[in-house]
């Protein structure tokens, strides 16, 4: 431990949460700072009855105070700290990869509080790395972060997307842009399990992809042969891709932007040229799911993948309507023994709470439901046991008796 180094002094009673390894420090946790510590600088954290708790990063406006970098007070915070944890989490991302049996070049290196870095993602496309400082304490370390991760990777070319809300809350500004290496070009091809993805890293939803649902796309080929299938929220068109790959009859994929619609269409053509037993809405769910219910349109399959209805749980119960409201319609819609791949990756939504929703759904549709499988977020995006907050995807496959 730096003798000259600020410190962060508990209230009573606040060492708890800290000993029990939730990395996060409220401001209402907090009795005293002291040695005026700067946003993102390393701070000691002490109980109240001056027990020495490990080292944070200091966060002086958001409401998390500050973020647990180490429960050693021993451990020094300098570069070979983030080499030490980043070469932690690659090996454990070969390890995981290949427990999943997923064969891709596009995978959460680092995810966050998961791997014991806060406010620190990193994914691969490639031969790109994408990195989102999301916190104070990341951002302090930027440099020496970006120089290990090239270090440890053999990866040249690092860009940042720290255009996101989340850094508002820090105090931080939004950021994009190349930190290392090439400008990225307009699309990076990657591949997933033997399927091909042009990404869009720059302008991209998230990072570009949605990794995290790499497990669950995998899991539709045992549905789709023969198939009618609705893939809402499309994207980029992965579900659909896979789908077409599970030998589908038909598929219908619905988004709301064109731009995405657009890569879709390409990413489809990539795979499957021949393919042609497509339609793309451009459109909003809700209201199409409904024009169907009108005309009597049915499916066999439909995912529902929307965006987050409810970042937190003060929204939960607006986002629950959201919720229950598509997957009502999604199940008037199937034929018998139809199949609905349902998610949410609300933050705000427990996978309690959300199977609660479903089941509310299939109740008023007037249709009986099992639960074939409950999904989550794909290996590469593992929850810390003493951070719940990690994980957010949730899904059920369930199949109209
Ligand atoms: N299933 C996709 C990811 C879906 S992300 C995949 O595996 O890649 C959610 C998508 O929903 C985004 O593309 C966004 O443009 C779209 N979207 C958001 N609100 C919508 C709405 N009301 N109607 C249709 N699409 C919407």
């Amino acid at each position: 431990m730096n003798r000259d180094s600020s410190r962060l002094i508990l209230k009573q009673g606040r060492e708890v949460p800290i000993e029990r390894r939730h990395p996060w420090i409220f401001s209402g946790a907090v009795a005293k700072i002291s040695g005026n510590p700067k946003s993102g600088e390393t701070v000691q954290v002490f109980s109240d009855t001056g027990d020495a708790l490990g080292s944070a990063c200091f966060s002086p406006s958001s409401k998390i105070r500050a973020r647990m970098w180490s429960w050693d007070p021993q451990e020094e915070i300098d570069k070979d700290f983030f080499e030490a944890k980043l070469r932690i989490a690659i090996n454990t991302r070969k390890i995981l990869l290949n427990f999943s049996n997923a064969s891709t070049n596009a995978y959460r290196l680092i995810y966050a509080e998961s791997d014991f870095l806060p406010g620190l993602i990193v994914d691969i496309y490639a031969n790109f790395l994408v990195v989102q400082y999301l916190s104070t304490g990341a951002e302090y370390w930027r440099g020496e972060i970006a120089d290990v991760l090239e270090k440890i990777t053999g990866i040249k070319n690092i860009y940042e997307r720290s255009d996101v809300e989340a850094r508002r809350l820090e105090g931080l500004t939004q950021n994009k842009g190349v930190i290392k290496g090439e400008q990225p070009p307009v699309h990076i091809e990657i591949n997933e399990n033997g399927l091909r993805f042009l990404v869009d890293i720059s302008h991209g939803q998230k990072t570009g992809f949605y990794i995290d649902q790499r497990v669950n796309r995998k899991k539709i080929l045992n549905y789709t042969k023969g198939k009618n299938i609705l893939d809402c929220f499309c994207y980029t068109g992965a579900f659909t891709v896979y789908a077409i790959q599970g030998k589908a009859k038909h598929i219908t994929s619905i988004d709301s932007s064109s731009e995405v619609l657009a890569l879709a269409i390409e990413n489809c053509s990539l795979n499957y040229p021949n393919y042609c037993d497509l339609d793309w809405i451009k459109g909003n769910v809700f209201q199409e799911l409904r024009k169907f219910r009108d005309s009597n349109t049915k499916f066999d399959l439909i995912v529902l993948d929307p965006p987050k209805f409810a970042p937190t749980a003060r929204q939960a119960q607006r986002g629950a309507r959201g919720y229950k409201d598509i997957n009502l319609l999604a199940f008037k819609l199937l034929n018998p023994s139809g199949i609905l791949f349902t998610f949410s990756c609300s933050g705000g939504v427990s996978s309690e709470l959300f199977q609660k929703i479903v089941a509310g759904a299939a109740l008023d549709a007037g249709v009986k439901v099992q639960i074939l499988e409950k999904l989550h977020q794909s290996p590469d995006h593992p929850v810390g046991l003493h951070f719940p907050e990690g994980e957010y995807l949730k899904g059920l496959i369930c199949r109209i008796i």
